[in-house]
């Protein structure tokens, strides 16, 4: 849940000390992970925590920070390095000045929360006072939050809410879902949802680096062009919750990708295939879904249909018929096309996927080697994200 935040003028300045903080003890972090190449011992979450306390003691400027930004910024590294490990992540890298500004508070500090009146609410942020935010919808129970900055100087609060589940509709029906690079998300029973085309930032970009370096032009250049990038980011979000939430009420099981077995598995799905013309427009937009966008949809969908949500070994579902289980690189004839080499089966290639991760699951449950998937029914047109 992201509102709008309205520092004062004064406050901003703090936030931006607190935000500076964070980064310089996450980029700490990030370095120590290094040691490890010039073979000599990382330190753990607990380890640095006390490192912390070292410096806080030594260094006046750390200690005049928030304890709980600088601890939670240690905590947030180490998940993301656990992530990393377990291979749905990327390695952690550096934050940088102005473009990963933020800081998390956790515990009771967090629960420092007013309404003041019916649109804003205030929050008392450690070290910096109560910071004004619009709040445009009712907020829920919550036990973190992340105050961020955008390049475009923009404020905003996120409540790490975890969203009441969505009962299922209680039909027994199964659903399988495939990502794609041209259709976004292809659904066993031939339903697709197309992520909202991107804002073309290329010209915006392109504007930036002709901008002298420093000068005021390129600065406006560039919060130009770091405004783009938000209103992508934010209808990739828009377009995640809205089909999540939809997909949460319509099946009764869900079955996705695993991404960690995905990640490994990636080079060789929708890659080798020749892509058409169009394709390379929409690649773009659509590999963002498949990196962040992915890992964020499944989050949701396992928030909201909570205990509902399989995942499934990924591997050869572009290659597999999901009539006869046949097995052939050969079957996928083009980005678009299945055809099965063994029973001549037809189908669209996303939607021969997706049948297989839903069938997959039956393997899996049953021991059953043959799955009961329709397969009477044509893919229907791409279709827009239903309105949540
Ligand atoms: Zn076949």
């Amino acid at each position: 849940m992201r509102f709008r935040a309205y520092p004062t003028g004064a406050q901003v300045g703090a936030l931006e000390t607190q935000c500076g903080h964070a980064r310089f003890v996450w980029n700490l972090a990030v370095e120590q992970l290094s040691y490890r190449a010039h073979s000599q011992r990382v330190p753990g979450y607990v380890e640095q925590s006390k490192q912390l306390t070292e410096a806080r003691a030594a260094f006046g400027w750390l200690a005049a920070g928030s304890q709980t930004v600088q601890q939670q910024a240690l905590r947030d590294f180490d998940q993301a390095v656990a992530n990393w490990r377990g291979g749905t992540h990327r390695r952690p890298g550096w934050r940088k000045r102005g473009r990963h500004e933020g800081f998390r508070i956790v515990g009771p500090q967090a629960q420092r929360v007013e309404k003041l009146n019916r649109r804003w609410s205030r929050v008392n942020v450690p070290k910096v006072g109560w910071v004004r935010f619009r709040r445009t919808r009712k907020l829920a129970n919550f036990k973190s939050y992340r105050i961020t900055s955008d390049a475009t100087g923009r404020w905003h609060i996120a409540f790490a809410v975890v969203p009441t589940p969505i009962p299922g509709p209680c039909d027994g029906s199964v659903v399988g879902i495939d990502r794609g690079v041209t259709i976004t998300l292809a659904l066993s029973d031939g339903a697709m949802y197309q992520a909202p085309s991107p804002i073309a930032v290329r010209r915006a970009a392109r504007a930036v680096s002709r901008c002298q370096r420093g000068s005021r032009r390129r600065m406006k250049a560039k919060v130009r062009l770091a405004r783009l990038h938000a209103r992508n980011a934010d209808r990739r979000k828009d377009f995640v919750e809205k089909t999540s939430t939809h997909i949460a009420r319509t099946y009764d099981v869900i079955c996705l990708e695993d991404l960690r077995v995905a990640n490994m598995t990636r080079s060789a799905r929708g890659t080798r295939a020749e892509p058409g013309r169009n394709v390379r427009q929409k690649a773009g937009l659509n590999r963002s879904i498949l990196n962040g966008g992915w890992s964020l949809f499944a989050t949701r969908i396992g928030h909201k249909a909570a205990g509902r949500v399989e995942q499934v070994n990924p591997a050869f579902t572009s290659q597999r018929c999901s009539v006869c289980s046949h097995v052939a690189r050969e079957s996928r004839k083009s980005q678009a096309l299945f055809l099965c080499i063994a029973c001549g089966h037809t189908s669209n290639a996303d939607l021969n996927a997706a049948r297989n991760i839903a069938a997959r699951r039956a393997v899996t449950a049953r021991g059953a080697t043959g799955v009961p998937v329709t397969v009477n029914r044509e893919p229907q047109h791409v279709t827009p994200p239903p309105v949540a």
